[in-house]
């Protein structure tokens, strides 16, 4: 069985875009690395055949920042199929005015939030794995 593919988006001016990340390394290394990978979504989009490749035809989650969602409609374009879809910026609603950093620096309740946020998405490869 291929592992679950879980992409990031590539947002880099606040600090949503960080959490993607963070979260989604949280997931791939730690929690589930035996049933998760991640995919560079910039390689994705470049139309490269190799970069599609590793999403073409896999079933994948994707982690966006904002309701831009540019690594979901980026999974989708290139073939992936994407069976959650989750943003960080909703993560943030659940913690109205908690500081959870900056662009490039999360704050103590920061990495807090990207626990939880983290364990959300590794259920959801669980879930997803056991279906495959
Ligand atoms: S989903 Fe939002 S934060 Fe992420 S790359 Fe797109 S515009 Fe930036």
């Amino acid at each position: 069985m291929s592992k679950v593919k879980v992409v990031a988006c590539s947002g880099i001016g606040k600090v949503f875009g960080l959490m993607t990340r963070e979260a989604v390394l949280e997931v791939t290394n730690h929690l589930v690395p035996d049933k998760a990978e991640t995919v560079c979504l910039a390689h994705v989009v470049t139309g490269d055949k190799a970069g599609s490749e590793k999403v073409k035809g896999c079933t994948c989650i994707t982690v966006d920042g904002c309701p831009a969602l540019c690594s979901a409609k980026s999974v989708e374009n290139a073939g992936g199929i994407v069976k959650a879809s989750f943003r960080s910026v909703d993560e943030m609603r659940n913690h109205r005015g908690v500081n959870a950093g900056t662009a490039t620096a999360l704050t103590e309740d920061g990495w807090q939030i990207i626990d939880e946020f983290a364990e959300k998405i590794a259920a959801k490869v669980n879930e997803l794995a056991e279906e495959e």
